[in-house]
């Protein structure tokens, strides 16, 4: 028996884009389609909601295949002791996972080599081939909770259902990120963590600003007597 099995009750959730992976997934597919530039103008039109952006960025994967996508993913490194910091986690213990708003197939492959406990995403539709067929399933539930942020993967309502999963508080929870869709998972989780935010939005959130994936470990360290 694990000598740590009563901090069972606490959950990690990390952002996997910027986050657990020192690079973005859509950037990489991007690039091996020469579509850069239309990822960037699609990511920053003001007036496409984010579950919009997240649907029209997904047509133009048309055609890939998941190994296309698996290529994709293995261009990323992991960012610096990501693997370090997760096994931590779990040796203390804690459930551990991702909630992204990149796809299924990457984040469950990722979830795997780094052992987690959940991954979460949107997911990508496939043709009798294996060939994408540039549609996305998107989980989304800000509009079961009210959440303003309107994205393709609501991340508190995704922490909250994996809390309330597990039966615990959102005092017990812990969040994870570096964007503007990680804020509404910041804003409700009971410690929030923001690593190399990339905004001052998200910088102004979080509880923790970290550079090093591995004070994760520490700040909970810390704070274990809160539990
Ligand atoms: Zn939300």
């Amino acid at each position: 028996m694990n000598k740590h099995a009563g901090r069972r009750d606490l959950v990690v959730a990390f952002d996997m884009d910027g986050t657990l992976l020192n690079g973005r997934l859509v950037f990489a597919l991007a690039d091996r389609c020469n579509v850069r530039e239309q990822v960037i103008s699609m990511m920053s039109k003001s007036n496409m909601y984010g579950y919009e952006k997240s649907s029209a960025i997904a047509r133009l994967w048309k055609g890939l295949s998941r190994d296309d996508l698996l290529e994709a993913l293995y261009s990323i490194p992991l960012s610096r002791n990501a693997r370090e910091t997760v096994e931590a986690l779990k040796g203390y213990g804690y459930a551990v996972g991702m909630i992204s708003d990149s796809y299924d197939l990457a984040v469950e492959h990722l979830a795997s080599i780094l052992g987690m406990d959940f991954g979460i995403a949107n997911r990508l539709v496939y043709d009798s081939s294996g060939i994408l067929t540039g549609e996305l399933v998107m989980p989304l539930g800000w509009e079961r909770i009210g959440c303003r942020c309107m994205n393709s993967v609501c991340k508190r309502f995704q922490l909250e259902s994996i809390a309330d999963r597990l039966g615990i508080s959102m005092d017990c929870t812990v969040a994870v990120g570096d964007s503007d869709n990680d804020i509404c998972m910041l804003e409700q989780a009971g410690v929030s963590i923001a690593y190399r935010p990339k905004s001052l939005a998200v910088r102004g959130k979080a509880m923790h600003v970290i550079d090093d994936l591995y004070d994760v470990v520490d700040i909970l360290q810390d704070n274990i007597h809160h539990y």
